[in-house]
């Protein structure tokens, strides 16, 4: 469903430059929920950010569903990136939004017609536990209420990828299992291909299906987790 061809991520100009990605392959099948784990500094935000081409590879090619995005102009990507959800650790909500129109939003964007999005909303707002909630602004929601709410508008537009930028690192151990949790229900019901990075082993042994070690920007070790992380 992914797939990272020697992917290059070069920063910066010719004073200062820094690789962050060198020469990074990586495959997600279709259905499984991904971890990629490293520490601070190894790359992995620029992986994430790669995958919808919020930050354009220096080289390489980014596959998603069959589609190179890599070779895609302007208007073919905006199309291919609806089937791209992402949600962010600091949720990046509209805060001047209701949750209803947060959820909303990409509908809007893209034109859909009113009654569409409220039947879609609603759905939404109930997979995610929040249909009591629909009329609140983002301030006046607890951190995993938040989330759900950028769970539910990042699965708006019925994205096959999820793509999770340490979604939980700002939520107490508690709220924490509970978004997993939400997100492994996801995953199982619609067979959501979840791709997530996190420094938290927690994270990857209690949803991951297979792990991706990350350091200085290629991928060290990759297998199931039980493997992974029962080896001597
Ligand atoms: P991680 O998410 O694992 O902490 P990042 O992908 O954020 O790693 O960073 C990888 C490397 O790229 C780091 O050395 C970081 O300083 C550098 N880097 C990340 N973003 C930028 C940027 N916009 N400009 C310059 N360097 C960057
Ligand atoms: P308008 O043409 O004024 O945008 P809408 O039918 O979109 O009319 O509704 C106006 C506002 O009411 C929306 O911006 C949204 O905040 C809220 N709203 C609409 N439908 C719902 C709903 N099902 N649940 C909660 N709020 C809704």
């Amino acid at each position: 469903m992914i797939e990272l061809k020697q992917i290059t991520k070069i920063y910066g100009n010719k004073k200062k430059r820094t690789t962050a990605l060198s020469g990074l392959n990586l495959k997600v099948e279709k259905g499984e929920i991904f971890g990629v784990i490293g520490h601070s500094g190894a790359g992995k935000s620029t992986l994430i950010r790669c995958i919808n081409l919020l930050e354009r590879p220096s080289e390489g090619e980014v596959w998603v569903g069959g589609i190179e995005l890599t070779g895609l102009g302007k208007r073919e990507l905006q199309q291919q990136r609806r089937k791209i959800g992402m949600i962010f650790q600091h949720f990046n909500l509209l805060s001047s939004a209701t949750v209803y129109d947060n959820v909303a939003f990409p509908l809007t964007l893209i034109g859909t017609p009113k009654n569409q999005i409220r039947k879609k909303v609603d759905e939404l707002l109930s997979l995610v536990g929040l249909e009591d909630h629909r009329s609140k602004y983002p301030a006046q929601l607890s951190g995993g209420q938040k989330q759900r709410v950028g769970i539910a508008r990042a699965l708006a537009s019925d994205p096959d990828v999820l793509l999770c930028d340490e979604a939980t690192s700002a939520l107490d151990p508690q709220t924490t299992d509970s978004i997993l949790k939400l997100l492994l229900d996801i995953n199982r019901r619609f067979g959501l291909t979840i791709l997530l990075i996190t420094h938290e082993m927690h994270v990857i042994q209690s949803i991951c299906d297979r792990v991706a070690v990350i350091h200085e920007g290629g991928i060290v070790e990759e297998g199931p987790v039980t493997e992974v992380f029962l080896k001597p």
